[in-house]
């Protein structure tokens, strides 16, 4: 049986990085990069053993980045990356059962996705070595002693190259043993430079190597991309028909025998609304906001109320991205009024009008709204953060 062992290359002092806490061992998402790193590597199925090249002097970095993973005691790293992977294939040369394949990664890269690795793995049934990387697509220039450009950079058939770089295991362990002393910028140059041939297939455009704290806040937001903060608040209210010539219905005054009883203008369609953002941002409801105690919300236009939650939500970074409405009602009829209250609606809320549903049912003459006694309305709206 094939035995595949990843090895992460985390001896790197981080000197272009900057600061007390080498990037491997900086928190992205509340974790250490290499915690992220190791976990996913862990986590294919394809890849049977884990271990890490650490430099001495992060030790106790490591310990509590790597605390509780199974990827055994960290191999001591070397002065340069080069003698810090040679060191990891000497472990695992020296350990009771070499691996077969060995899939060489940069701790620093810590958003390697399962297709790249099974597109190195797979690679390695033709060649003794794969690098997975991705096509060059800007212009390359090449900068002048000056400062101005010298020129392009024919960049066809250029790939910039990723981790993890996949080797079979014996002809890798003598390239590196017979390049030791060479300075040469990855684990694919020392193949070649032993004249092992490398396919090149395709990596991930996440897969960034995190080199700068730019680098750090982009990978934070690839991983907040998997899980956007979404949240989905539900409103309902009811009126009471009175007197009056019309109602007030989702921002629109719609002509009809009688009015709606309310401390407000009573626009049963704008207050589910404004209830419904509340509820999204778990801030509360209408009747904590806009008491009807209160004197000055007698007959107050709702627009205001469902303006105030809006901003509210803003507040606490919210923004609302979508709305439905559901009146409940005999009559008025809401159709005629339909397109009006979702343009309104949508310029209340800053939306395209593809974004606010309103929609209208009756009860089939059943309960207080088929006995023509009031007006109910159901809302739910669509808040994310950032
Ligand atoms: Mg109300």
């Amino acid at each position: 049986m094939s035995d595949r062992v990843a090895l992460i290359v985390a001896g790197g002092t981080g000197e272009r990085f900057g600061g007390p806490v080498p990037k491997q061992y900086r928190l992205l998402a509340g974790m250490p990069v290499l915690r992220h790193t190791a976990t996913r590597l862990l986590a294919h199925p394809a890849i049977d053993r884990v271990r890490v090249v650490v430099h001495p002097a992060h030790a106790p970095w490591a310990a509590q980045a790597l605390d509780g993973l199974p990827v055994g005691e960290p191999i001591p790293g070397g002065a340069t990356r080069q003698d810090s992977v040679r060191n990891g294939l000497e472990a695992l040369a020296g350990a009771e059962s070499p691996p077969t394949l060995v899939l060489i990664h940069d701790a620093a890269r810590p958003l390697i996705d399962p297709g790249t690795v099974d597109r190195v793995i797979a690679a390695l049934a033709d060649h003794p070595g794969a690098v997975p990387g991705l096509p060059v697509a800007d212009t390359l220039r090449r900068a002048g002693p000056d400062g101005q450009s010298a020129g392009t950079v024919d960049r066809a058939g250029l790939w910039r190259a990723q981790t993890p770089q996949g080797f079979r295991f014996a002809p890798i362990l003598a390239a590196h043993r017979a390049q030791a002393g060479r300075a040469l910028t990855d684990d694919a140059a020392v193949a070649e430079a032993a004249g092992l041939t490398v396919a090149l297939v395709p990596g991930h455009g996440d897969l960034l190597k995190i080199t700068t704290e730019e680098d750090l806040t982009l990978a934070a937001r690839l991983l907040g991309g998997a899980a956007p903060d979404i949240r989905v608040g539900q409103g309902f209210d009811v009126h009471r028909f009175g007197p009056g010539d019309h109602v007030m219905l989702c921002g629109v005054a719609v002509p009809h025998g009688r009015g709606l009883l309310g401390h407000s203008d009573a626009d049963v369609g704008l207050h589910a609304l404004t209830d419904a953002i509340l509820g999204a941002a778990a801030d509360g409801d209408i009747g904590q906001h806009f008491p009807p105690s209160e004197p000055r919300w007698k007959g107050a236009a709702s627009d205001r109320f469902l303006l105030h939650a809006v901003e509210r939500a803003a507040a606490k970074g919210l923004r609302c991205v979508q709305a439905d409405v559901t009146l409940i009602c005999e009559r008025p009829k809401i159709g005629p009024h339909r397109a009006a209250m979702t343009a309104r609606l949508a310029g209340l809320l800053g939306l395209p009008v593809d974004r606010v549903g309103v929609k209208a049912t009756t009860t089939e003459r059943l309960g207080f709204a088929g006995r023509e006694e009031g007006i109910a309305a159901l809302a739910s709206a669509t808040l994310i953060g950032g």
